[in-house]
């Protein structure tokens, strides 16, 4: 296909908006899937999404599409819908040229494709407002126009508005894509580069690579490099995906694709590398800008209640790390809790927003149902920083390693900027919210009538358990928020160990801000003494103790009673 032909496009949307629904409704207005394929909606498929865990994105799909007498080519790129995959978003987005801008014309926009947006503009994209559910009595479009022109600084004259439940307005949708979407630089003579915006691991095929070409050609067969791994493989299956793979001998630039090439692992395919040819007389001089590899941002022990049960944990987290390139795990022994893993996790929330649970806990959960196992997740712990009396600062995500108060100079934890979007009614109880987790009031404006956006600057970890939640409950589930990371400052933070019969238990220490301390001490011994297993321990003493500079000092103290055998 000629470059000037196509349209790669993603869609951005809060969740509940209508970004499937209205994905749907293009697939079957292009008749790119028959409508009884439809039933469940296509690209959302809630069964990869549960094979595919957190990492999931919509499928992409290839749509054709003939207008004015000429036939073109639509490339769907999806992104993950998700606070935590900032990245991978942005990566799908510099994929495209354009970026449907959905929003529920009877909600207004929300802080997540706030966020989406501005990543979109920074890929410098041509944004096409579209508001949705016009079918709606509560609907008000020209108030949700008003809104993203003041908030966003966006033009809405070639906006559309749509029903993509009742399928109104689709065919100008279609017809504002062709037109507004500017198609892709025709660059097929030069080297190869190839952007990757996703890759999955199938059981059967290995992985399974998402690519937009962004310059050259590509041949099945080909040798090939992915430059910032520095490893090659060859190029045994190359297609387009419409919306099911179907192979292809060649692809061009502006063409989105997938690949097969015997890799293993999606380590080896991460997203954001740059694929090119491997013979050295066609490897591309630089690779595209942007890539980074995604490092986890919290940790959790995970220890199974069965001792029996360590190599089935481990076989499962391998399994699992097949597919979450970000996944990172080490065994960890405790005296109390056995053999285990120390686990880290990319977001804050993981697929927790839903279920309402933080990462270590959905993980969790996940490895408790798919591979039947019986596990102990400790609270999840940030990365910290910590600079020792003797040598360089390092990181730190195991909080047992923390060095004494005396051979220590300074901890610093990782902040985020936070930016909550609420009707107004709510500002108040997410102000206390924010104030109660530490964080730092920044800023707050007036979006339309009766929203407010209020950002703060706050410590990741007051973020990590159930932050989310909370945020809901005080709101009516009205809030909504998004967070960048920004920073390490240093704080007045100290660890907390529990002990049992005054042996501290390694896996249960963490960090805290010495404020906290005594308060989260005692209120975590009242809790544990109903968790901890009691045919662990005959009688004994459950403490908490936080450090000072003269040594630990308790600040609960508990008797466990021992279960009469
Ligand atoms: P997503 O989370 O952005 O993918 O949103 P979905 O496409 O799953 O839609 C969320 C809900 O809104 C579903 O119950 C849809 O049926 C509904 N919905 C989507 N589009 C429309 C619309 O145009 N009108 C109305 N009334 N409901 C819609
Ligand atoms: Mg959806």
């Amino acid at each position: 296909v000629p470059a000037k032909r196509i349209r790669n496009f993603s869609i951005i949307a809060h969740i509940d908006h209508g970004k499937s629904t209205l994905a749907d409704r293009l697939l079957e207005f292009t008749r790119t899937v028959p409508d009884r394929e439809l039933q469940q909606q296509f690209l959302d498929n809630m069964d990869i999404e549960r094979e595919r865990g957190i990492t999931i994105k919509l499928q992409t799909a290839r749509m054709n599409y003939n207008y004015n007498g000429e036939d073109y080519v639509l490339n769907l790129i999806d992104t993950p819908g998700h606070v935590d995959f900032s990245y991978e978003v942005s990566r799908s987005l510099i994929a495209c040229e354009s970026a449907l801008l959905v929003v529920d014309a009877s909600q207004g926009i929300e802080a997540q494709t706030l966020a989406n947006v501005y990543l979109a503009l920074d890929a410098d994209l041509t944004i096409i407002p579209v508001l949705n559910k016009i079918d709606l009595p509560g609907a008000d479009p020209e108030k949700v126009k008003r809104e993203i022109e003041e908030v966003i600084g966006l033009d809405t004259t070639d906006s559309v508005l749509c029903s993509a439940k009742a399928g109104i307005g689709i065919e100008d949708i279609l017809k504002t894509l062709i037109e507004k979407t500017p198609p892709p630089l025709a660059r097929e003579e030069e080297p190869l580069r190839c952007l990757i915006f996703d890759s999955y691991y199938d059981p059967y095929r290995g992985v399974v690579t998402y690519f937009r070409i962004k310059s050259g050609r590509i041949q099945k067969g080909d040798k090939i490099r992915f430059m910032n791994t520095g490893k090659s493989f060859l190029a045994e299956e190359i297609g387009v995906l419409a919306p099911t793979q179907q192979p292809t001998d060649t692809l061009e630039a502006g063409e989105v694709g997938y690949l097969i090439a015997g890799i293993k692992t999606v380590e080896d395919a991460r997203v954001g590398d740059t694929i090119t040819h491997e013979a050295e007389n066609r490897r591309a001089p630089d690779a595209l800008p942007g890539y980074a590899e995604a490092k986890p941002m919290v940790w959790s022990g995970l220890f199974p209640t069965d001792a029996a049960d360590y190599d089935t944990l481990r076989d499962a987290l391998s399994k699992l790390k097949l597919n979450d390139a970000a996944l990172q795990f080490e065994p960890e022994n405790s005296a109390a809790m056995g053999f285990g893993f120390r686990c880290g996790f990319l977001g804050l929330a993981a697929h927790g927003r839903r279920a309402g649970r933080g990462p270590s806990l959905s993980a969790c959960t996940r490895l408790e149902r798919e591979f039947d196992l019986d596990l102990i997740c400790t609270a999840p712990s940030v990365v910290y920083q910590v600079k020792p009396m003797k040598g360089e600062a390092y990181f730190l995500s195991n909080p047992s390693e923390l060095p004494e108060p005396t051979k220590r100079e300074w901890i610093a934890e990782p902040y985020a900027r936070l930016e909550m979007i609420t009707p107004d009614e709510y500002v108040g109880p997410l102000m206390e919210l924010a104030q109660n987790r530490r964080g730092v009031y920044k800023d707050m404006k007036y979006l339309v009538e009766g929203r407010t956006t209020i950002v703060y600057e706050m410590p990741l970890a007051e973020m990590v358990t159930d932050f989310f939640d909370h945020l809901k409950s005080r709101s009516k589930g009205y809030a909504s928020m998004e967070y960048s990371l920004i920073e390490y400052r240093q704080n007045d933070l100290v660890r907390l160990d529990v002990a049992v019969n005054g042996e501290p238990v390694d896996a249960l220490s963490f960090i805290l801000h010495r404020d906290n301390a005594h308060g989260i001490g005692k209120e975590l011994c009242l809790k544990l003494k109903e968790i901890i297993p009691r045919q662990m321990f005959k009688v004994c003493w459950l403490s908490a103790m936080v450090e000072t500079s003269r040594g630990r000092r308790n600040c609960s103290r508990n008797r466990l009673r021992a279960r009469s055998a």
